[in-house]
């Protein structure tokens, strides 16, 4: 049984990343967006203070994508909620500030999280406390994230990495990278393994960062893995191929990770949300939450469609969390999460500039911002089509072989 209401538990939590996102984020979003691949180094004193945090047991730390798997490994049966539930509830405030600087923060990458999923406990041991960026996609493949063509190969006590990787986030800034590659491509998803390669490998080589659209606080970085040699021991997880299940460690990410980015999306709706309300107030336009929204302005009107698509997406993504810190098989609702809240945030980011005229255009606002920032959202992690078609496979219960 789910109770729909925050669990009081994380509401300290929640304070500290809501004041981080008004007092950290928010007066500086402008500047990183403006400074595309300058370091914020305003974030370093928030690492140490999430770092202060977590050391003393206070909270799981905000946004601490890193801890997801690790703390919902060894749970006890019964209901709770842990940590993909306080991070989806600490990643949702600090994007109300800022998506950009939110995925900057030291040690919260996307790596983290797939270390958590998949590691062995020594190597969560040997990670702990460092910042890895997740490289999956390459120039041939991004969505069909079965068909990668990065090459893995044993020598002696190492593994040999040679291919490309693209679209890195946090790639040059992070310490850690964790590299998807195939044992053995004829034997398809399940010779797929994923490797923490170290930055200062003198085999991967940083060729590229990309000039993006939105998230300019957060840098894209490109790689070429040549003869890079890696340490057997920093594969993740089982080494071995398994028919059955060999591709799920990996895959398993995505269950923890989609959330997350479905918590992204709805800060950012938030955001746009909040704003457009204040200024639409300013020029004298009211909502009435009391009356049905057919006999209020348009504008009125549309806010309170929105805040309906917001309350959806919330409690799709609140689901999805919940069954991960419960250890039930959420890939169905961590697609549905992400899908909505892509959808909703891109969606409410366009309307909030058009009902804001040329305010939500103009740089004194954040609004045309959030609006570039939002795109992303909807992309990474699976974009919208590829999640509708994991929903699609899971409700007609058919394989990817079947389902295209
Ligand atoms: C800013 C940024 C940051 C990123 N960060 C990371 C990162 O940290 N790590 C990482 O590994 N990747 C990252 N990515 C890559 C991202 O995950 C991919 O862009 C995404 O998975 C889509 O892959 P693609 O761009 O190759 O598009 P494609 O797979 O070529 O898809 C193109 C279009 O076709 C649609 N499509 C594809 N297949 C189907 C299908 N079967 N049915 C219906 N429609 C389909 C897609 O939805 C999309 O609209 C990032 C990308 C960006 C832009």
């Amino acid at each position: 049984m789910i109770d729909l209401e925050v669990p009081r538990k994380f509401s300290g939590l929640i304070e500290h990343a809501r004041a981080m996102a008004d007092e950290v984020f928010r007066p500086i979003s402008r500047k990183y967006d403006l400074a595309e691949h300058t370091y914020p180094a305003e974030l370093d004193i928030m690492a140490a203070l999430i770092d202060g945090v977590s050391r003393t047991g206070e909270s799981a730390g905000a946004s601490s994508v890193g801890s997801v798997a690790s703390q919902s490994a060894g749970r006890s049966p019964g209901a709770r909620n842990g940590a993909n539930m306080s991070s989806v509830l600490s990643i949702l405030e600090t994007c109300r500030g800022d998506v950009g600087l939110t995925l900057s923060l030291p040690r919260q990458g996307l790596g983290n999280a797939a270390i958590a999923a998949v590691a062995n406990p020594e190597q969560k041991t040997r990670y702990a406390g460092r910042w890895a960026a997740m490289a999956i996609t390459e120039p041939e493949t991004g969505s069909d994230s079965g068909a990668i063509r990065t090459t893995a190969t044993k020598d002696g006590d190492h593994y040999v990495l040679n291919g490309e990787k693209i679209y890195v986030t946090a790639g040059e800034r992070a310490e850690l990278v964790v590299v998807w590659a195939t044992l053995d491509r004829s034997l398809g998803k399940q010779a797929i393994k994923s490797f923490v390669v170290e930055r200062s490998n003198p085999g991967m080589t940083l060729v590229r960062l990309e000039h993006k659209l939105g998230i300019r606080a957060s840098d894209t970085a490109a790689f070429v893995l040549t003869d890079c040699r890696v340490p057997a021991e920093d594969l993740l997880g089982d080494p071995e191929i398994r028919i059955e299940g060999g591709f799920g460690g990996a895959m398993q990410t995505f269950d923890n990770t989609r959330p997350l980015v479905a918590a992204m999306g709805l800060g950012l709706t938030r955001a746009c949300l909040d704003r457009t309300r204040e200024l639409l107030a300013e020029a004298g336009v009211e909502v009435d939450w009391d009356r049905p929204a057919h006999v209020q302005s348009a504008a009125a009107a549309r806010l309170i469609q929105m805040e309906a698509d917001y309350e959806s997406a919330h409690l799709l993504t609140l689901r999805a969390a919940w069954m991960a810190d419960n250890g039930q098989p959420n890939s169905m609702e961590a697609s549905m999460a992400k899908a909505k809240a892509g959808r909703t945030c891109v969606n409410v980011a366009l309307a909030c500039v058009e009902l804001c005229g040329a305010t939500g255009y103009a740089e004194r606002e954040l609004l045309e911002k959030w609006a570039r920032d939002s795109k992303i959202l909807d992309i990474f992690e699976g974009t919208q089509q590829i999640q509708l078609l994991v929903v699609a496979r899971r409700l007609l219960g058919m394989s990817s072989t079947q389902l295209k």
